[in-house]
């Protein structure tokens, strides 16, 4: 970042559809502002495959490229980005300043739409495990798992659609949820029941992950949690669909976080701290949808700009 960035009118914190739909408002109202796209440029989008209703698509459209026309439209309006990765944040100062790769930033104004990150189960050796058979990313892995048999943890439309998608490769998926039931919309779980490649393993919880000598995943370790009975399900790859969790750790203590984490706003994107707004899954545990984050999104690049006329009227 060159020093002429080092204060901004608006700081931008996230890259999916609430910080590019900020970034394309504010970019219009000439705000100037900065995008901090952070490690996973474009959030969960850009992990996901086709997205069905997002309005405007008919025919759906890549989650991937749904991102990228975002990017550009922000672009197009004078938006800037960075891969900076904000890790603290600071509201002391007359300006709130955020630190990115470990650079302090002082802006006028803050949005910050972080996300969230893909949760795990939290079993021995998960660590070790990811990218050796345990991933959170069908469209990011699922092509290396050709013709054999993948598990998918998890009864919402995340285990659903990546369960859809693993099919094209896998020899085999099973889908394991807690319960009898998915949560996943009707027309995913159709889809699911009606797919001969996907079988559906209810009541059941993995216990442990097996590797092989070579330390990649082989096999899991299922119970029921109806009988308690237990047996050893052969895989090549878990793929954990159980959630997310708002990545709102530079802010604990500072902003109001409910107690999983979220941040709480008030009047849709309003944080206690004047200056400072909210939007997308970082506050959102109900609908997590990419419309309502890039509407919130909008809510925060205007709310944003009102402020900001605000304190220059008062001078
Ligand atoms: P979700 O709806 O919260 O579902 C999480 C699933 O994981 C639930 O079935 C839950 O079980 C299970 N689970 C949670 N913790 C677990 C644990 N520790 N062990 C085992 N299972 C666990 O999450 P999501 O599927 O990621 O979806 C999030 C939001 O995005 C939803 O609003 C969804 O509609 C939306 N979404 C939409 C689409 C689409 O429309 N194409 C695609 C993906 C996501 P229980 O059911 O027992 O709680």
């Amino acid at each position: 970042m060159s020093k002429q960035e080092l204060r901004r009118q608006v700081v931008i914190i996230g890259s999916g559809p609430a910080g590019l739909t900020a970034a394309i408002y504010a970019a219009r109202a000439n705000l100037n502002p900065l995008v901090l796209e952070g490690r996973q440029p474009g959030g969960q989008l850009s992990t996901t495959t086709l997205v069905e209703n997002f309005p405007g698509f008919p025919d759906g459209i890549d989650g991937p490229q749904l991102i990228l026309n975002m990017h550009a439209q922000a672009e197009k309006f004078g938006a800037r980005f960075s891969y900076a990765e904000v890790t603290d944040f600071d509201m002391t100062n007359k300006h709130v300043r955020v630190k990115a790769d470990d650079e302090w930033l002082d802006t006028q104004a803050l949005i910050i739409a972080a996300g969230a990150s893909a949760r795990y189960l939290g079993l021995d050796d998960e660590e070790k495990l990811i990218g050796h058979g345990l991933t959170s990313c069908a469209t990011c892995d699922g092509a290396f798992y050709r013709h054999v048999p993948v598990a998918v943890v998890g009864g919402g439309d995340s285990a659903a659609e990546e369960s859809l998608f693993l099919t094209r490769f896998a020899s085999k998926v099973y889908l394991i949820h807690r319960r009898d039931q998915m949560r996943a919309s009707k027309i995913m779980q159709e889809r699911v029941f009606d797919h001969k490649k996907i079988e559906p393993i209810w009541d059941t919880v993995v216990t442990k992950y097996i590797p092989d000598e070579k330390g990649e995943m082989r096999a899991v370790r299922l119970r029921n949690v109806k009988t308690n009975d237990e047996r050893e399900l052969e895989v090549a790859c878990v793929f954990v669909a159980i959630g997310h969790d708002p990545n709102t750790k530079a802010y604990q203590g500072k902003l109001e976080t409910d107690p999983d984490g979220y941040l709480i706003a008030r009047h849709m994107v309003e944080s206690k701290h004047p200056g400072v707004f909210i939007a997308g899954d970082v506050a959102d545990r109900v609908y997590k949808q990419a419309v309502t984050a890039a509407g919130s999104g909008c809510a925060a690049a205007m709310e944003a700009e009102k402020y900001l006329s605000e304190l220059e009227s008062r001078g």
